[in-house]
This record gives C-alpha cells, structure tokens and sequence, in this order.
C-alpha cells in the first residue's frame, strides 16, 4: 500500500465517529464544521486498491463479499466504523423465518431467497462433514406465531391458507395442540397459532465468524482485506469523469475499480447522504432504524421451548409501505405503532433469549 497525500479539498472535512454516534452527528454534515489543526485527519491516507470495496461488515456486507469471492475472480475489501458483529447482527436473534411474512409482499420474494441461500449454505456443511449446528448454529426449530384474540385467530387462519398457497408447509393450531407442543407457554383457551415446521435459526455471531474465516481464505492471493475500526466519511469522485470511485475512511483511501457497496444497515441511509455532500447524483436511501432489544438468560432451564415462538402482534410490524418513487421498502415509524410484541427462542448453547419490540 502506498501513502499518498491527502489533496487540499479534503483537509477540513468532516470527521465522524463510528456508530452510533454517526447516525446523530451526520444530521448536520452539509456544513463542513471548523475543525482547529490539531482536530484535523493526519494528512497522509494509506492508499488501497480493490475490485470492490464494502463499507459496513454486518451479516449483510460479509456475505456480498463472499458471494464475490467466491463466485468471481474480483478482489474485495471490507470496512468497517467499528468490527462484525456491532451493528445489528450482533443483536439479532437469529430467525431464519418465513412465518411472520406475508405472500405477496415486498419483502416475501427476498424472505424466500435468503432463506434458501442459509439452507444451502447449511447443506453444504453437512455435505462436507461439518455440523451446520456447531458452525452456524442452525436449528430447524420451526416457527409458531401465536395469537390471543379472535381477530388475531381469523388473521392466523387467512394466514395458513396463504401460505399453503404459495406452497410452503403450515398448519393452523388450536390451543390445545398449542399447549401439548410448547406446554411451558402460558395461552388461554381462546389462542390458537400458526406452525411452519420448516422454519430455521441461526447463531448471527457464529455465522458471522464462519463467513469471515471463508472470505479471510481469500486473503493470501490478495483478494481479500479487512478494514477494522476504521469507519467511512465520505465517497470520492474521479476527477476524469464524475463517477465514484473510492471511500475515503479514518485511515486510508479505498479505491473500488469496479464497484463501492454501502452495507451499513440502519445508517446505510444517513451515511449516503453524508458521504456525497451535495450531490443530488445518489438515490436517497430510505432505511431507518427500528428498536428491538433482545433479553438473554443464559442457562436458563426453567422454561422449555420446543420451537421459535413469536406473538401474532409483531406481524404488523412487518407492515412496509413502498414510497413512491424508491423500489427499497420502508418500515412504518415505529411510534405509529400501537404495541410491543415478545418472540422467545433457545439458542444453541441452551440459553432462553426473549426479544421484545
Ligand atoms: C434485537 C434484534 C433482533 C433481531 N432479530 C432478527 C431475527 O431474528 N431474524 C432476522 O432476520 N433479523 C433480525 N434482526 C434484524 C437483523 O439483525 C438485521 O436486519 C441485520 O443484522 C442487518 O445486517 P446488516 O449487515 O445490514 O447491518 P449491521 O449488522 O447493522 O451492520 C452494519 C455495519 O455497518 C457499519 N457501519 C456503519 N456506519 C459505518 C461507516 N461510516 N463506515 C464503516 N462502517 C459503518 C456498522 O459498524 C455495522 O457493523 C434483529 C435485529 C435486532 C436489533
């Protein structure tokens, strides 16, 4: 890597701080704030060139660079605000789940896909004598949606129909069925639920390492680099013809021949509007972040689940609304909506990990 200086229009950018703090600060960043010399960036950035280059190594980055890797030649590299896992894969709680989408919807034909691509991804384990279990943490726990109220029993019956035909496996279940399967969960007599027994889990955390030990594989042939607590502050454009064509981080410049990915998750959306300051050129991305806090009681065997369990009042929060002028789907301002739902799962080490949002 070479060092290389840093051009004069850049010297009193902007300087964020990795997340969280990035989503708060990049509110303001059209005005390049005065920054005294001793508050400046070094003026030598580490020079890098890739075939593409990902800002953002959640579950979603790491995976497109290793789809990258491993079905082309291009060379990669990652970067990150802070390491895997600190967004918001590292609080998730692992459904690999179709039970609480809706056929038809913008987000069932993604569901679908992805789901698909774990599955393939957990064969391909056992194929080659691994334990998807052990690496992945994948269960095929199958998945209940409970409901509680007669609306939510019609709504849970319209959705077994649905589901069935769009040619997925689902039962509708009464609640004494309910409380023969999962006899630990506390139902009146008027609950019923939805069961998709081919419904998966994951430990986001071990799947994040086994990604990132694969896509480290390709780093002896130059292929692959890591760009840890380093986040990025904004996109530079080549002076020969417009086009983007490198990310400027904390520490280096990266730059993308063939392609730049924001993977950023919930600040996907901010970081594009900062990264380009007065460009009118990128899409707006709509992305915004939701809350979901995740309670995990380790060794905790006074509640036994048999499956994932989810209350039917968390499918209207899936509700998304498609604005018009994007194809990206928008989740609903959480403070719209009227509840909080609880999901419940053990992982695989045995722990009882309750979500609530
Ligand atoms: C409590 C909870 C439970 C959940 N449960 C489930 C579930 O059961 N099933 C499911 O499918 N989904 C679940 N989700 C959602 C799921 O976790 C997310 O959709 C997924 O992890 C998003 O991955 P990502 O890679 O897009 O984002 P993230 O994991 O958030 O990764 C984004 C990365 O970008 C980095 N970044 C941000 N800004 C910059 C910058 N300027 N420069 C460089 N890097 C930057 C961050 O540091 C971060 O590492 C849950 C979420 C929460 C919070």
């Amino acid at each position: 890597m070479e060092a290389i200086p840093l051009p004069s229009r850049l010297r009193f950018s902007s300087l964020r701080s990795p997340t969280p703090s990035l989503l708060r600060r990049s509110l303001s960043l059209n005005a390049t704030p005065f920054r005294s010399r001793s508050q400046c960036r070094p003026l030598a950035l580490q020079r890098s060139d890739h075939d593409v280059v990902v800002v953002g190594a959640g579950i979603i980055g790491l995976t497109i660079a290793r789809q990258l890797l491993l079905s082309s030649d291009l060379s990669v590299a990652i970067v990150d605000a802070a390491i895997p896992c600190s967004g918001a894969t590292g609080a998730g709680q692992g459904y690999v789940w179709m039970a609480h989408k809706t056929p038809g919807s913008a987000v069932w034909e993604l569901g679908l896909r992805s789901k698909q691509m774990w599955e393939e991804m957990a064969d391909g384990l056992e194929r080659d004598g691994e334990d998807p279990l052990d690496i992945l943490g994948w269960k095929r726990t199958g998945s209940l949606v409970i409901g509680t109220t007669s609306d939510e029993l019609v709504m849970l019956k319209e959705r077994v129909r649905l589901f069935s035909q769009a040619g997925l496996r689902a039962e509708y279940w009464s609640s004494s069925s309910l409380l023969s399967e999962e006899p630990a969960l506390e139902v009146g007599k008027e609950s019923g639920a939805v069961f998709l027994p081919d419904d998966c889990q994951i430990d986001a955390a071990r799947a994040v390492d086994f990604i990132q030990k694969v896509n480290k594989g390709f780093a002896t042939e130059g292929r692959y680099t890591e760009f840890f607590n380093n986040p990025a502050i904004r996109l530079l454009r080549s002076e020969r013809n417009g086009e983007v064509e490198a990310v400027e981080t904390s520490h280096n410049i990266l730059y993308g021949e063939k392609a730049i990915v924001i993977a950023a998750g919930a600040w996907s959306g901010t970081l594009m509007r900062s990264l380009v300051v007065n460009s009118p050129a990128l899409p707006d991305v709509p992305v915004k972040p939701r809350k979901g806090h995740l309670l995990v009681l380790e060794n905790f065997n006074k509640i036994q689940l048999n499956h994932g369990v989810m209350e039917a009042g968390y499918i209207g929060h899936q509700v998304t609304k498609i604005p018009k002028a994007s194809l990206v789907s928008e989740t609903i301002d959480e403070h719209s909506l009227p509840s909080i739902s609880m999901t419940a799962t053990l992982d695989s080490m045995g722990n009882l990990v309750l979500g609530i949002f």
